[in-house]
């Protein structure tokens, strides 16, 4: 294949914007960013349900406690209506009166142990509160710093793009100029050669694999024509002889 020195020269510089086309790709895939969201987005899924979990028994303790507040209320009116009862010397008869005036004992004993009960929730109730006061802001940081995280990966990324624009016209301009025999074996050596198609030669080491010419190899290479494509032996990339060639 023959192409001129100077299209030659300019698959080096296409080569070098690809080379920083597949960085800048590299860079974008690899951003600590990536890691770091998602690590705060699977802290932020935890605590979502931590919180969901608190506002839970805290609202199964509230319905708790108005059951408990309606039995304490059910005593007190029975305990009530038994008192009226007596105070209203309607039960005439002293056995009735005696067995009245145990129910309601009994009753007093048992509204205290409903009081005692609904102490006691209102304890869990408190500490149920404190619980959805921590869980939710704690799940509020986590979603501002995950909001903060996805803020930075953003820009970072931003950045990445518009070089890549950048990088992308150039290219462009370049690829347009080299003829398309030139650049379609470069393309094909570009995918087979881990991304490298042209190497410079560069004091008889070939840039692309660091692999020193043989005496042979550098002899057929100087008696190549300028114009004529020539080819690493080692590697197979297209070679780019240049003044440090070494030739
Ligand atoms: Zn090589």
């Amino acid at each position: 294949m023959n192409a001129s020195p100077a299209d030659q020269i300019r698959l080096l510089d296409l080569q070098a914007l690809d080379s920083r086309l597949d960085l800048l790709a590299h860079r974008s895939n690899t951003l600590p960013e990536h890691a770091d969201i998602q690590q705060r987005s699977s802290d932020l899924t935890e605590l979502r349900s931590l919180a969901v979990a608190a506002e839970t028994q805290l609202s199964d303790t509230q319905r708790e406690l108005v059951k408990a507040e309606q039995d304490v209320e059910q005593v007190r009116s029975r305990a009530a209506r038994n008192q009226q009862r007596m105070d209203s010397g309607a039960v005439g008869s002293a056995k009735d009166l005696a067995n009245l005036q145990h129910e309601v004992g009994a009753l007093a004993k048992r509204q205290s142990d409903l009081e005692d009960v609904v102490l006691e929730i209102m304890e869990r109730l408190e500490s149920a509160q404190t619980r959805v006061s921590e869980m939710t802001a704690r799940r509020d940081d986590a979603q501002h710093s995950l909001a903060e995280a996805e803020t930075r990966r953003d820009a970072a990324q931003a950045e990445i793009d518009a070089e890549v624009e950048k990088v992308t016209r150039e290219r462009a301009t370049i690829a347009a100029v080299i003829p398309a025999d030139l650049l379609k074996l470069y393309t094909r050596l570009r995918e087979t050669q881990g991304g490298t198609g042209a190497a410079r030669l560069y004091q008889r080491r070939c840039e692309g694999c660091r692999v020193e010419l043989s005496i042979t190899d550098l002899r057929e290479v100087r008696a190549a024509a300028p114009d004529t494509v020539v080819r690493c032996e080692n590697c197979s990339r297209i070679l780019i002889r240049t003044s440090d060639s070494g030739l």
